[in-house]
């Protein structure tokens, strides 16, 4: 096995990851940056190295100092978890260029995938179905537009390729509009991500958000695991998440999933990896992949067994899978709710030490969190504090379970997201199921 990783993250996922090393025998190197010195991870992990200030520009986006670590600590391998440096292509390149393995896939994967507008070429020539819109990017040609939103037909949504974690992408209804949610879309997709290229879709009504988990090694050979359902979201960010995804009959997730498999199959995928899509009408269209694990990776793993981050080091360390697609079981249902330190009302932010913490617990209930009693919550990330995820042999005991998970989970000091979920379990329509993308926002008046 890997002798001894870097883990180049923070929060939950850097937890996570350490407690796979830990079952596989290998030794963890955490990086912090100053205001994380009394991470849980920090201080469970072998060694540590403070890589720089708060500011992520200075600390987990800081390539050199991410790669000193690991040579100074002599580790063999980068565990980028998700978000910061996960899915990028020059970083990748680096580490390798450096002696080191990237736990993920090869630079140029990253690069193909990185890219919205060449991950759609990729997938529609592998015979993957896409959203219908432009070839390529768009450029600012008011008429040439016009009559490609006119094709495509409205509404439409123009959409940065560099694009994540939501923005960078902009619905149109109507001609009258196309000119300013171009110049806006453009200069928001410069601002985020330094690249102001623009592709155009069809914007769907009322889609629910479905994707396929994957994993492939290094030997070509490559399984999915199934698909989960991504359809809570406020701003295009997922607040729940569940497996299996209702009303997915057998023959369908072996269709979809096959699928993926043959294109990651054919692009030479490494790692695990999840093919987003977008599901209408009882089709499924493309919208983007995620080179690396997600956030929501736990409800696939209490459905099937399958523990995907330690096949993530295990794939990194050039072994097999440790499955064939004919062992993958799906057995009952999971559900995530992610438990952010936010205001319930308005959504902003709500850093600050907790007081009190109190976990949930009992069969089926699986909560990962890197908080404890005291931990101050610095404000300089992501808001995300807790997964809290309920496993049953049905979604409607899962949901049960999941309910009273939250009225037992205390996190006293902080405003947190927990009434929000609590408000979600309770309503009909969340409790049938099948929703759409747009339900959190706008049943619920959730803007
Ligand atoms: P990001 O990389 O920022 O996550 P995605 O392309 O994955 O962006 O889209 C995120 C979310 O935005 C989707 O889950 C969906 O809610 C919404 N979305 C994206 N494209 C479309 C579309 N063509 N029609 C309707 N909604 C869309």
């Amino acid at each position: 096995m890997l002798e001894k990783i870097v883990i180049a993250n923070r929060g939950e996922i850097a937890l996570r990851i350490l407690r796979a090393c830990r079952e596989l025998g290998i030794k963890t190197v955490a990086v912090f940056s100053e205001v994380d010195r009394k991470q849980k991870h920090v201080r469970l992990a072998d060694e540590s190295v403070c890589i720089g200030p708060a500011v992520s520009s200075e600390s987990y986006l800081n390539i050199p100092a991410v790669i000193s670590a690991a040579e100074i600590t002599d580790a063999v391998a980068i565990h980028p978890g998700y978000g910061f440096l996960a899915e990028n292509a020059d970083f990748a390149e680096r580490v390798e260029e450096s002696g080191f393995i990237f736990i993920g896939p090869r630079a140029d994967t990253l690069r193909l995938m990185g890219s919205k507008t060449s991950a759609r070429e990729e997938m529609r020539k592998f015979g993957v179905p896409c959203v219908p819109g432009s070839a390529g990017t768009i450029g600012d040609n008011l008429d040439e537009l016009g009559r490609l939103a006119r094709r495509i037909g409205y509404p439409v949504i123009i959409k940065a390729a560099a694009g994540g974690g939501g923005r960078g992408m902009r619905v149109v209804r109507s001609e009258a509009t196309l000119r300013n949610a171009m110049a806006v879309t453009r200069a928001e997709a410069a601002t985020a991500f330094g690249d102001d290229t623009l592709y155009m879709e069809k914007f769907l009504d009322h889609p629910r958000h479905i994707e396929i988990q994957v994993l492939a090694d290094e030997k070509g050979n490559v399984i999915h695991l199934g698909e989960r359902d991504c359809s809570m979201q406020r701003r295009h960010q997922k607040v729940i998440e569940e497996a299996p995804a209702i009303g997915i009959a057998d023959e369908m997730r072996a269709e979809i999933g096959n699928s993926c498999v043959n294109a990651c199959r054919a692009m030479g995928y490494r790692g695990a990896g999840t093919i987003e899509f977008l599901y209408e009408d009882g089709e499924f269209y493309f919208i983007e992949m995620n080179t690396r694990i997600q956030v929501e990776h736990p409800v696939t793993e209490m459905v099937t067994g399958v523990d995907i981050v330690k096949e993530q080091l295990r794939i990194a360390h050039g072994d097999e899978l440790s499955y064939k697609q004919d062992d993958i079981r799906f057995n009952g249902h999971a559900i995530e709710c992610r438990i952010n330190a936010e205001d319930p009302d308005t959504f902003m932010p709500s850093p600050g030490k907790i007081q009190h913490l109190h976990q949930p617990g009992g069969p089926g209930i699986r909560i990962d969190t890197h908080i404890y009693d005291g931990y101050s919550i610095p404000p300089h990330y992501d808001s995300m504090i807790a997964k809290l995820i309920a496993h049953a042999e049905t979604r409607e005991l899962a949901l049960a379970r999941m309910s009273t998970a939250l009225s037992e989970l205390v996190i006293d000091g902080i405003k947190t997201n927990i009434p929000v979920h609590q408000k979600l379990l309770d309503d009909a329509a969340f409790i049938s199921g099948g929703t759409d993308i747009h339900y959190l926002e706008n049943k619920l008046g959730l803007k």
